[in-house]
């Protein structure tokens, strides 16, 4: 989030320059991906529930469109702000690059406190949203999906707005949709899942066993969540978690099964701060930061892994489920410690990669097993791994830096045979 000097749009535009030069790009190769295509600001007015009317403010940028349509979640937050949007605009556009899906990158997000609405409001929003960017988005344009605070019920009530507005029904506008109206089996899983493919592999890189490995995860949503499970059933110990409300450590392992039904409730989500757990400690958010694990994976959101976070990391690898949980001044002091950090841009592309087979289904009016999902999801995700393992050991550079390389490559290339 922005504050404290922290912009995340000026550091992924720092990581850009670094991997042109390393690459030894000219400047005409690579400036316009420093400067998102288009970026809207809109006024969203609301009737809320007791007849007031409220105004709430959004946005949605398009980084690029270079390899295809503009590609990226929608978030609710009070913190959303033009700045990060955009910065999480352009790190979509790099991480369809490094997974080589024919999309470009965008971002939305609404600033906006969700759980201070009621259900009804936050609908009358999303619709007001959708019609607020109706120029923006659109199949082959620009398709929204998931992000914080948004999930398959306000995509399936975008769908359904947008489909109002062109008269006819549009599917494939949106992913992350609920099945039921075109959303793709093992979407709702695929950023966890892809998370959990690459922790295993770069385990095995490290030489630490998948069975019994000790893994801290900051933020038990819909990535955090489901990587934790999917990593519990591979046998590591998830012996840290937490929300926004606490965090929980068990050195012995949580018990993530009870943990994840407890937060569910009755469709309302429940805070950690008021789980009853048997066995484990309350601990602070640095405190699981940096407590005895093999693996952190910061799943919440940017700037959590800050320089006094890197100083006193104890693992021996960051997976970033999160998009920019890692500044980076921590970034170079974690390169320094011999820390293996997977990006953001590869270590959570498994969403995007799953959004892409929904958009594809829609698009051929077919519906694929969730075994073949997660088959292909699979398959995209270690060809991505092995492909910036490769170049970062070409460079003799971080998996950070492989992967920005190999991404600007294809984006340069692309824009080179557009003319
Ligand atoms: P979510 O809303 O489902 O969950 C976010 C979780 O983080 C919640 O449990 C929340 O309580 C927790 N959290 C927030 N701030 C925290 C803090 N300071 N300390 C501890 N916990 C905190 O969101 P999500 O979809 O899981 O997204 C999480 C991150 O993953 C974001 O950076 C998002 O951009 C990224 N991501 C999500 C997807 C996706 O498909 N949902 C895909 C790629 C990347």
């Amino acid at each position: 989030m922005a504050g404290n000097g922290y912009n995340p749009y000026e550091e992924v535009v720092s990581v850009i320059e670094k991997a042109a030069a390393m690459l030894g790009l000219g400047e005409n190769e690579y400036k316009m991906f420093e400067y998102p295509e288009r970026e809207l600001k809109v006024s969203i007015p609301v009737e809320m529930d007791d007849k007031s009317i409220k105004i709430f403010e959004g946005y949605r940028v398009q980084h690029s469109s270079c390899r295809g349509p503009c590609k990226g979640g929608i978030r609710y937050h009070p913190d959303v702000n033009l700045d990060e949007v955009k910065a999480l605009a352009t790190w979509m556009t790099f991480k369809c690059a490094v997974v080589n899906i024919p999309y470009g990158g965008a971002k939305g997000g609404i600033k906006v406190n969700p759980r201070e609405l009621s259900k009804e409001e936050l609908k009358r929003l999303t619709k007001n949203y959708t019609a607020r960017i109706l120029p923006l988005i659109g199949p082959d344009s620009d398709i929204p999906a998931p992000d914080v605070n948004t999930g398959e019920e306000i995509m399936g009530w975008i769908m359904d707005a947008y489909s109002m507005y062109k008269g006819q029904n549009v599917f494939s506008v949106v992913t992350g949709k609920p099945v039921e109206i075109g959303g793709s089996l093992g979407r709702r899983e695929a950023t966890g899942r892809g998370v959990t493919i690459i922790t295993k592999e770069v385990l095995k890189r490290a030489g630490i066993p998948v069975k019994g490995a000790r893994i801290a995860i900051q933020g038990i949503g819909n990535a955090g969540g489901v990587a934790a499970q999917q990593l519990e059933n591979e046998g590591c110990k998830i012996v840290a978690i937490s929300d926004t409300s606490a965090s929980l450590y068990n050195d012995e392992g949580l018990d993530i099964e009870d943990i994840l039904e407890y937060k569910k409730g009755n469709g309302v989500k429940r805070p950690l701060s008021e789980y009853n757990f048997r066995a484990g400690k309350r601990i602070s958010d640095f405190e699981l930061l940096t407590c005895d694990a093999d693996v952190l994976i910061p799943a919440a959101l940017e700037n959590q892994v800050n320089e006094r976070v890197a100083r006193n990391l104890k693992a021996k690898v960051v997976v970033e489920a999160a998009n920019g949980p890692t500044t980076l001044e921590a970034d170079r002091i974690l390169e320094e410690k011999g820390v293996m950090v997977v990006p953001d841009i590869l270590a959570n592309a498994g969403g995007v990669v799953v959004s892409y087979f929904e958009w594809v289904q829609n698009n051929q009016a077919i519906t694929w097993e969730e075994e073949e999902v997660n088959h292909k999801l699979e398959k995209v995700m270690l060809k991505a791994f092995n492909d910036v393992l490769k170049k970062a050991g070409e460079k003799n550079t971080t998996l950070r830096m492989g992967a920005y390389m190999l991404a600007l490559e294809r984006l340069a290339k692309v824009n080179k045979l557009r003319g």
